[in-house]
């Protein structure tokens, strides 16, 4: 059972001095990330959180400068062996495989499974409400579920580093609030370095301790939520997000 695993290590990341282009685009990125806290990653369109992401993940490789998670250099390891998961807005599953087998994938690419792999994957269909739903195939279910079968992926691949690209950004403001509540309670179980790119000011309020906020593919800010979301957080960042980012804080970010 998941409850009763030990107590894992958390992972500090850092992006130190990467950069990367596409082209004629540069990106530059000198950040760190708190161990085992809930990241908000905000930002306008194209202002690099995906690409942020894509380096810790591996999908891009810095042209400079060292992907680091508690102290290790994974600048050149493949996206399969980093300490990594990722949840996309969409597209996460592949489209002839069942959900078990979908979840199954987070144990094993070949999807070799022992006993206990099968306990895991009935445990995390479980706590994402998906019990029941193990033959469906991705279009079998709604958009919610979809997500919640790749968040169920990313709970029994287990790694240290969560990353989440608006993963709720096309579900409805039910939806995203059941999903906010998932990841929540995964965050407090696990205790996951997680960055989560959000456009909502109220996720980022409700679910992160630590703000990160880019612009022009750099960091123009970066500092606890709380202060963020105050009267006198960051210029840039009120601005960007209006009469929403100078409310006080809703609720109690952990
Ligand atoms: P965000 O996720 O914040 O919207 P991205 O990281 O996707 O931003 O994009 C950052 C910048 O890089 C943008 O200027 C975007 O146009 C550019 N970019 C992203 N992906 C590609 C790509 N595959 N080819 C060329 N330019 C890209
Ligand atoms: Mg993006």
């Amino acid at each position: 059972m998941i409850a009763d695993k030990p107590a894992r290590q958390v992972a500090s990341l850092t992006l130190d001095k990467t950069t990367f282009s596409y082209g004629e685009t540069t990106l530059a990125f000198d950040v760190e990330f708190p161990a085992g806290k809930i990241s908000a990653v905000m930002g306008p369109s194209g202002s690099g959180k995906s690409t942020l992401l894509n380096l810790v993940a591996g999908f891009e490789i810095p042209s400079s400068g060292r992907i680091l998670i508690n102290g290790k250099d994974f600048t050149a390891t493949s996206p399969a062996e980093r300490p990594v998961s990722m949840v996309f807005q969409e597209n996460n599953l592949f489209a002839h495989l069942d959900v078990f087998r979908n979840v199954g994938l987070g144990i094993s690419p070949s999807l070799t499974l022992d006993s206990g792999g099968h306990a895991a994957i009935a445990d995390a269909l479980a706590r994402t409400g998906l019990a029941g739903k193990e033959k469906r195939l991705p279009r079998e279910l709604s958009g919610g579920e979809r997500q919640r079968v790749a968040l169920a992926r990313a709970l029994v691949r287990d790694r240290p580093v969560l990353l989440l690209d608006e993963p709720f950004a096309s579900l409805g403001p039910a939806l995203r609030e059941d999903m906010l509540e998932l990841v929540a309670a995964m965050q407090i179980e696990r205790k996951m370095t997680t960055l989560f790119v959000t456009h909502q000011p109220e996720d980022a309020r409700r679910l992160a301790s630590h703000v990160v906020f880019l612009e022009n593919g750099t960091v123009a800010a970066a500092g606890e939520a709380a202060d963020f979301f105050s009267a006198d957080g960051p210029e840039a960042f009120r601005r960007y997000a209006g009469s929403a980012g100078s409310t006080p804080l809703a609720s109690n970010a952990h």
